[in-house]
Protein backbone atom coordinates (compact mmCIF):
# COMPACT_ATOMS: atom_id res chain seq x y z
CA UNK A 1 0.00 0.00 0.00
CA UNK A 2 1.37 2.76 -0.92
CA UNK A 3 2.56 5.16 2.41
CA UNK A 4 3.17 8.31 3.18
CA UNK A 5 6.28 9.05 1.81
CA UNK A 6 5.22 7.05 -1.25
CA UNK A 7 2.36 9.90 -1.67
CA UNK A 8 4.73 12.53 -0.96
CA UNK A 9 7.22 11.26 -3.59
CA UNK A 10 4.31 10.94 -6.31
CA UNK A 11 3.13 14.62 -5.27
CA UNK A 12 6.97 15.50 -6.04
CA UNK A 13 7.28 13.92 -9.26
CA UNK A 14 3.91 15.05 -10.51
CA UNK A 15 3.62 19.12 -8.92
CA UNK A 16 6.27 20.17 -12.00
CA UNK A 17 4.27 19.05 -14.61
CA UNK A 18 0.80 19.84 -13.64
CA UNK A 19 1.20 23.61 -11.74
CA UNK A 20 0.33 26.33 -14.47
CA UNK A 21 -1.43 24.22 -16.96
CA UNK A 22 -4.70 24.29 -18.20
CA UNK A 23 -6.73 20.72 -17.81
CA UNK A 24 -7.94 20.03 -21.43
CA UNK A 25 -9.73 17.47 -20.03
CA UNK A 26 -10.53 14.08 -17.94
CA UNK A 27 -11.36 11.08 -19.10
CA UNK A 28 -12.80 8.49 -17.28
CA UNK A 29 -13.08 4.74 -17.48
CA UNK A 30 -14.04 3.68 -14.69
CA UNK A 31 -16.26 5.37 -12.68
CA UNK A 32 -16.81 3.16 -9.75
CA UNK A 33 -13.73 3.48 -7.61
CA UNK A 34 -13.83 3.15 -3.69
CA UNK A 35 -16.53 6.21 -3.88
CA UNK A 36 -18.04 6.73 -7.36
CA UNK A 37 -15.83 9.78 -9.51
CA UNK A 38 -18.51 12.65 -9.35
CA UNK A 39 -20.46 12.47 -12.69
CA UNK A 40 -19.93 15.60 -13.47
CA UNK A 41 -16.56 16.09 -12.45
CA UNK A 42 -15.09 16.34 -16.18
CA UNK A 43 -17.05 19.65 -17.46
CA UNK A 44 -16.88 20.97 -14.04
CA UNK A 45 -12.81 20.69 -14.32
CA UNK A 46 -12.42 20.77 -18.17
CA UNK A 47 -10.66 24.19 -18.68
CA UNK A 48 -9.90 24.91 -15.23
CA UNK A 49 -6.39 26.07 -14.58
CA UNK A 50 -3.72 23.71 -11.80
CA UNK A 51 -2.15 26.09 -9.20
CA UNK A 52 -1.14 24.10 -6.53
CA UNK A 53 -0.17 20.21 -5.71
CA UNK A 54 -0.41 19.99 -2.27
CA UNK A 55 -0.95 16.65 0.35
CA UNK A 56 -2.82 16.11 3.61
CA UNK A 57 -2.30 12.75 5.20
CA UNK A 58 -2.34 10.06 2.00
CA UNK A 59 -4.72 12.71 0.00
CA UNK A 60 -3.24 14.71 -2.88
CA UNK A 61 -4.70 17.81 -3.49
CA UNK A 62 -4.71 18.97 -6.96
CA UNK A 63 -5.79 22.57 -7.02
CA UNK A 64 -7.42 24.44 -9.41
CA UNK A 65 -8.80 27.45 -10.28
CA UNK A 66 -12.54 25.79 -10.32
CA UNK A 67 -12.01 23.65 -7.21
CA UNK A 68 -9.51 21.35 -5.95
CA UNK A 69 -9.41 17.84 -6.84
CA UNK A 70 -8.97 14.87 -4.09
CA UNK A 71 -6.85 11.77 -4.68
CA UNK A 72 -6.23 8.77 -2.73
CA UNK A 73 -4.58 6.36 -4.31
CA UNK A 74 -5.83 3.13 -1.97
CA UNK A 75 -4.46 -0.24 -1.78
CA UNK A 76 -2.77 -0.14 -5.33
CA UNK A 77 -3.01 2.65 -7.07
CA UNK A 78 -0.06 4.91 -8.79
CA UNK A 79 0.06 8.48 -10.74
CA UNK A 80 2.11 8.63 -13.43
CA UNK A 81 2.99 11.03 -16.03
CA UNK A 82 2.66 10.15 -19.56
CA UNK A 83 2.39 11.50 -23.19
CA UNK A 84 -1.63 11.36 -23.54
CA UNK A 85 -1.52 10.11 -26.63
CA UNK A 86 -0.25 6.39 -25.35
CA UNK A 87 -2.76 3.80 -25.25
CA UNK A 88 -3.90 3.01 -21.58
CA UNK A 89 -3.58 0.05 -20.44
CA UNK A 90 -5.72 -2.25 -18.36
CA UNK A 91 -6.37 -0.44 -14.98
CA UNK A 92 -6.04 2.40 -16.31
CA UNK A 93 -8.74 4.01 -14.99
CA UNK A 94 -8.92 7.87 -15.21
CA UNK A 95 -6.37 10.29 -17.24
CA UNK A 96 -6.16 14.34 -16.39
CA UNK A 97 -4.89 15.40 -19.78
CA UNK A 98 -3.17 18.83 -19.77
CA UNK A 99 -2.66 21.55 -22.96
CA UNK A 100 0.55 20.18 -22.94
CA UNK A 101 0.00 17.49 -24.72
CA UNK A 102 0.81 15.27 -21.23
CA UNK A 103 -1.73 13.50 -19.19
CA UNK A 104 -1.65 12.25 -15.34
CA UNK A 105 -3.03 8.91 -15.48
CA UNK A 106 -4.49 6.64 -12.37
CA UNK A 107 -3.95 3.12 -12.54
CA UNK A 108 -5.78 0.92 -9.64
CA UNK A 109 -5.92 -3.02 -10.04
CA UNK A 110 -7.75 -2.44 -6.89
CA UNK A 111 -9.84 0.02 -7.08
CA UNK A 112 -9.85 1.27 -3.34
CA UNK A 113 -8.29 4.93 -4.24
CA UNK A 114 -10.75 7.64 -5.02
CA UNK A 115 -11.38 10.92 -6.99
CA UNK A 116 -13.16 13.27 -5.42
CA UNK A 117 -13.94 17.13 -5.79
CA UNK A 118 -14.39 20.18 -3.54
CA UNK A 119 -14.96 23.61 -4.61
CA UNK A 120 -14.37 25.15 -1.01
CA UNK A 121 -11.40 24.82 1.30
CA UNK A 122 -10.32 21.44 1.60
CA UNK A 123 -9.24 20.95 5.15
CA UNK A 124 -13.23 21.61 5.46
CA UNK A 125 -14.01 18.22 3.53
CA UNK A 126 -15.30 15.71 5.32
CA UNK A 127 -12.45 13.17 4.65
CA UNK A 128 -10.17 15.41 5.48
CA UNK A 129 -11.47 17.52 8.54
CA UNK A 130 -10.59 14.98 11.43
CA UNK A 131 -7.43 14.47 10.48
CA UNK A 132 -4.49 14.61 13.09
CA UNK A 133 -1.28 16.35 12.71
CA UNK A 134 0.88 15.35 10.03
CA UNK A 135 4.23 14.06 11.33
CA UNK A 136 6.45 16.28 9.71
CA UNK A 137 4.89 19.35 11.16
CA UNK A 138 6.14 21.38 13.75
CA UNK A 139 2.96 20.59 15.92
CA UNK A 140 3.91 17.06 16.07
CA UNK A 141 5.82 17.28 18.92
CA UNK A 142 6.61 14.62 21.66
CA UNK A 143 5.23 16.78 24.30
CA UNK A 144 1.54 16.58 22.39
CA UNK A 145 2.16 12.76 21.62
CA UNK A 146 3.07 12.41 25.73
CA UNK A 147 0.26 14.48 27.11
CA UNK A 148 -2.16 12.41 24.61
CA UNK A 149 -0.92 8.79 25.93
CA UNK A 150 -1.46 9.51 29.37
CA UNK A 151 -3.32 6.34 30.48
CA UNK A 152 -3.49 4.45 27.41
CA UNK A 153 -3.22 0.69 27.20
CA UNK A 154 -3.06 0.34 23.74
CA UNK A 155 0.04 -0.80 22.45
CA UNK A 156 2.72 2.57 21.68
CA UNK A 157 3.22 0.72 18.07
CA UNK A 158 -1.14 0.99 17.48
CA UNK A 159 -1.04 4.48 19.16
CA UNK A 160 0.85 5.82 16.97
CA UNK A 161 -0.30 3.97 14.07
CA UNK A 162 -4.02 5.38 15.00
CA UNK A 163 -4.63 7.99 12.39
CA UNK A 164 -6.51 10.39 15.15
CA UNK A 165 -2.91 10.26 16.93
CA UNK A 166 -1.02 11.40 14.01
CA UNK A 167 -1.68 11.02 10.00
CA UNK A 168 0.08 8.82 7.54
CA UNK A 169 2.29 7.09 9.92
CA UNK A 170 1.74 3.49 8.29
CA UNK A 171 3.00 -0.26 9.40
CA UNK A 172 6.69 0.21 8.14
CA UNK A 173 7.55 3.29 9.92
CA UNK A 174 5.87 2.63 12.99
CA UNK A 175 8.31 -0.40 12.91
CA UNK A 176 11.26 0.98 12.29
CA UNK A 177 10.88 4.68 13.98
CA UNK A 178 10.24 2.26 17.05
CA UNK A 179 13.29 0.38 16.06
CA UNK A 180 15.33 3.57 16.10
CA UNK A 181 14.00 4.95 19.40
CA UNK A 182 14.82 1.50 21.25
CA UNK A 183 11.02 1.23 22.42
CA UNK A 184 9.61 -2.50 22.63
CA UNK A 185 6.37 -1.94 20.44
CA UNK A 186 4.36 -3.90 22.64
CA UNK A 187 4.77 -1.35 25.36
CA UNK A 188 1.50 0.50 26.51
CA UNK A 189 1.47 4.40 25.17
CA UNK A 190 1.08 5.31 28.52
CA UNK A 191 4.36 4.07 30.18
CA UNK A 192 6.42 5.86 27.51
CA UNK A 193 8.80 7.83 29.24
CA UNK A 194 8.24 12.01 28.40
CA UNK A 195 12.18 11.55 26.95
CA UNK A 196 10.92 8.62 25.09
CA UNK A 197 8.27 10.27 23.18
CA UNK A 198 11.21 13.17 22.10
CA UNK A 199 13.26 10.53 20.69
CA UNK A 200 9.78 8.81 19.29
CA UNK A 201 8.89 12.05 16.94
CA UNK A 202 12.41 12.39 15.87
CA UNK A 203 12.51 9.26 14.93
CA UNK A 204 9.37 9.32 13.20
CA UNK A 205 10.42 12.07 11.15
CA UNK A 206 14.03 10.77 10.24
CA UNK A 207 12.74 7.62 8.61
CA UNK A 208 9.81 9.13 6.66
CA UNK A 209 12.22 11.77 5.52
CA UNK A 210 14.70 9.51 4.50
CA UNK A 211 12.42 7.66 2.40
CA UNK A 212 11.02 10.22 0.81
CA UNK A 213 14.63 11.03 -0.08
CA UNK A 214 14.90 7.43 -1.17
CA UNK A 215 11.54 7.73 -3.08
CA UNK A 216 10.00 5.91 -1.02
CA UNK A 217 9.50 2.18 -0.49
CA UNK A 218 9.67 -0.49 -2.83
CA UNK A 219 6.60 -2.23 -2.09
CA UNK A 220 5.69 -5.32 -4.70
CA UNK A 221 4.93 -3.67 -7.56
CA UNK A 222 4.76 -0.04 -6.37
CA UNK A 223 6.16 2.69 -8.44
CA UNK A 224 6.91 6.35 -8.12
CA UNK A 225 5.52 9.21 -10.65
CA UNK A 226 8.01 8.44 -12.97
CA UNK A 227 7.39 4.74 -12.82
CA UNK A 228 10.83 4.67 -10.99
CA UNK A 229 11.12 1.95 -7.79
CA UNK A 230 12.11 3.61 -4.40
CA UNK A 231 14.95 2.19 -2.64
CA UNK A 232 14.58 2.81 1.00
CA UNK A 233 14.15 -0.81 1.19
CA UNK A 234 17.16 -1.79 1.48
CA UNK A 235 17.67 0.70 4.63
CA UNK A 236 14.91 -1.19 6.88
CA UNK A 237 16.35 -2.33 10.30
CA UNK A 238 13.59 -4.55 11.41
CA UNK A 239 10.84 -4.67 8.68
CA UNK A 240 10.62 -8.11 7.30
CA UNK A 241 13.41 -9.27 8.35
CA UNK A 242 12.28 -11.90 11.11
CA UNK A 243 15.16 -14.34 11.75
CA UNK A 244 17.91 -12.04 10.02
CA UNK A 245 19.86 -10.68 12.39
CA UNK A 246 19.86 -6.55 13.91
CA UNK A 247 21.82 -4.94 11.59
CA UNK A 248 22.84 -2.88 14.85
CA UNK A 249 23.69 -5.67 17.68
CA UNK A 250 23.42 -8.78 15.09
CA UNK A 251 20.36 -10.57 17.40
CA UNK A 252 17.52 -12.20 15.34
CA UNK A 253 15.04 -9.99 14.35
CA UNK A 254 11.49 -11.08 15.92
CA UNK A 255 8.22 -10.35 14.45
CA UNK A 256 4.89 -11.02 16.59
CA UNK A 257 1.17 -9.98 15.43
CA UNK A 258 -0.79 -7.18 16.85
CA UNK A 259 -4.42 -6.58 15.77
CA UNK A 260 -4.10 -7.79 12.25
CA UNK A 261 -0.41 -6.71 11.45
CA UNK A 262 2.88 -7.91 11.96
CA UNK A 263 4.82 -6.02 13.91
CA UNK A 264 9.13 -6.64 13.78
CA UNK A 265 11.61 -5.91 16.61
CA UNK A 266 14.82 -6.44 17.81
CA UNK A 267 14.26 -7.74 21.48
CA UNK A 268 17.47 -6.50 22.47
CA UNK A 269 17.71 -2.70 21.10
CA UNK A 270 14.17 -2.39 22.34
CA UNK A 271 13.14 -3.07 25.45
ZN1 LIG B 1 19.37 -5.11 17.83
Amino acid sequence: MPELPEVETTRRGIEPWLVGRRIEALTVREWRLRWRVPRGLPARIGGARVESVGRRAKYLLIGTDAGTLIWHLGMSGSLRVLDAASPPLAHDHVDLVLDSGKCLRFNDPRRFGCLLFTAEEPARHRLLRGLAVEPLSDAFTGDALWRRARGRRASIKAFIMDSRTVAGVGNIYASEALFRAGIRPGLAAGRVSRARMDALVKSIREVLTEAIGAGGTTLRDYVDASGMPGYFRQRLFVYERTGKPCRRCRTPVRQFTQGARSTYWCPRCQR
